[in-house]
């Protein structure tokens, strides 16, 4: 898996103006993952390198994601989900978006105290999403390896926000 892959797989992230409320340039990365040339080389480069023991994926593109890097490189996955979706909550994380509040939520009986977790998101825009995703891994004990993107919005200065943490972002825009 190459540079050239990445760069064909970047092709295809969709750019939607406008969602999901005006001034927003959405960047929908389905097309990427529909394309198994695009999955292929995305999910191998964020789990390059990179020595984990679990992969935490954010609700809901980071599902995807994460499950595809967990089975390649041989770990479980778990989902960090929105509120009012588990039916047993281990821990819960509340942040600040950019307008409101949102929460994250760790199933129970997933995480164990000590292990490293690789955090897969789609898109790291203000960084409140990983930041709270990386709270919740530390509030169980266990180490943030890296919190990897597929893409960074670096305008938005998210990864001031994940100051001390390793954050892998494949591709900026
Ligand atoms: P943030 O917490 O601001 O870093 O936002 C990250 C979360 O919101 C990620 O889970 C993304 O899926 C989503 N997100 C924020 N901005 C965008 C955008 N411009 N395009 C696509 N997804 C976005």
């Amino acid at each position: 898996e190459s540079d050239l892959d990445l760069r064909r797989a970047a092709a295809l992230i969709r750019e939607v103006p406008d969602f999901p409320e005006p001034g927003v340039l959405f960047r929908d990365i389905s097309p990427m993952l529909a394309d198994g040339a695009g999955l292929r080389s995305v999910v191998s480069a964020l789990g390059r390198d990179c020595e984990f023991d679990v992969v935490a994926g954010v609700e809901a593109r980071g599902f995807l994601v994460g499950a595809a890097v967990a089975q390649a490189f041989g770990t479980g996955v778990i989902g960090l989900r929105k509120p009012g979706k588990l039916p047993v909550v281990a821990d819960r994380v509340d942040y600040a978006l950019e307008y409101g509040r949102a929460t994250l939520e760790l199933p129970a009986d997933t995480l164990r105290p000590g292990q490293r977790v690789l955090i897969v998101d789609d898109v790291l825009a203000t960084g409140g999403t990983l930041g709270a995703a990386c709270r919740l891994v530390r509030q169980a004990g266990a180490e943030v390896a890296a919190a990897a993107v597929v893409l960074e919005l670096t305008a938005l200065e998210g990864r001031d926000k994940l100051m001390g943490e390793e954050v892998r972002a494949l591709l900026q825009a």
